[in-house]
């Protein structure tokens, strides 16, 4: 039984008919790697890198970080990886870098936000991306970019570090995680080599709604048709313009919403390894054709509660 279970992780992600979403794994340390591949990842499609500046005095310098970075990549040993850039602010706080107090942080200098005040933060951990770079495949991926200007002015850094280092060229990528960036990204897909869908900040922004209120955050449902909407238009901006597009934000590793993204037409599902396999077998249950049309009702629908009841209908 236990064999039997394991061969079920290892396989893909396909439906009946064979339309294939790739599945990654939502994984912040190197040593996590062995896990999520067993649980049936086939690459990583978030690292969170601020897990490497929690909980300690000092920022990690660039040698710190380009050896955890090595790390990552030598585990996947040539399978995907998406390194995201500091996402500090917002919840995630971090003393020592004394920042200005905000009455609302999840409005202020957070993320990409943050990485272009400081080239303190900025420049040593683009140069320790680019340095692991010459090890194995990897994209960087930039959070909270709300702003064409502000992927012009990071890609210009990244160019520059490149070139300085002389190291290969990197996929180079964005989180659609502020609605603004959903409803402009037939434009900005002119501008980046990908998207990933970060579901959880696109929802707390679309709704208004504090994702970590203590009596709000459970209306916080990414499953809202609003939300639902923002992701397709995302999508159908992306195409325009063949960019690929990725979704690690927690609605990839909830069946009834990976069964939705996929009929929305993403092309990976970026979750928590204890997720994968119930939404393998989701997928794997379905055709394209009842996710198209599941998709299609969900947009459809007046509410959360709405979107959820059609799992009971859907085939
Ligand atoms: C998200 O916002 O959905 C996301 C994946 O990023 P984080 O949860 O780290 O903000
Ligand atoms: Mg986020």
């Amino acid at each position: 039984r236990d064999a039997r279970q394991a061969a079920d992780r290892a396989l893909p992600a396909q439906t009946r008919d064979g339309h294939r979403v790739e599945i990654a794994a939502n994984v912040n340390r190197p040593e996590k790697v062995a896990e999520a591949l067993t649980a049936g990842a086939e690459g990583v499609g978030l690292m969170r890198t601020e897990f490497l500046f929690l909980e300690r005095d000092t920022a990690p310098d660039e040698e710190e970080q380009y050896a955890t970075y090595r790390a990552m990549i030598e585990a996947l040993q040539g399978r995907t990886l998406i390194i995201r850039a500091l996402d500090i602010g917002g919840d995630k706080q971090v003393p020592y870098l004394n920042l200005p107090h905000e009455e609302n942080p999840f409005l202020g200098v957070r993320g990409a936000r943050l990485q272009l005040r400081r080239p303190d933060l900025l420049e040593p951990q683009l140069r320790a991306l680019y340095r692991a770079a010459a090890h194995g495949p990897m994209s960087i991926m930039f959070p909270m970019i709300t702003s064409l200007d502000e992927v012009r002015t990071l890609r210009t850094h990244c160019e520059r570090i490149r070139q300085e280092l002389n190291a290969p060229q990197v996929p180079l990528g964005i989180m659609v995680e502020v609605p603004a960036v959903a409803t402009m990204a037939d434009r900005l897909a002119e501008h980046v080599d990908f998207f990933s869908i970060g579901t959880n900040d696109l929802t707390q922004y679309a709704l208004a709604i504090d994702r970590q209120h203590p009596e709000l955050a459970r209306e916080a449902d990414s499953l809202h048709p609003a939300v639902l909407r923002l992701i397709q238009q995302t999508v159908d901006g992306a195409r325009r313009h063949q960019v690929w597009v990725g979704v690690c934000g927690g609605l990839a590793g909830d069946p009834l919403g990976a069964a939705i993204l996929t009929g929305l037409g993403v092309h990976e599902l970026s979750m928590s390894p204890r997720d994968i396999p119930a939404v393998k077998a989701r997928l794997r249950a379905a055709t394209h054709s009842t996710l198209l049309e599941l998709a299609r009702q969900a947009l459809d629908c007046d509410s959360a509660a709405d979107v959820r009841a059609l799992e009971g209908d859907a085939a």
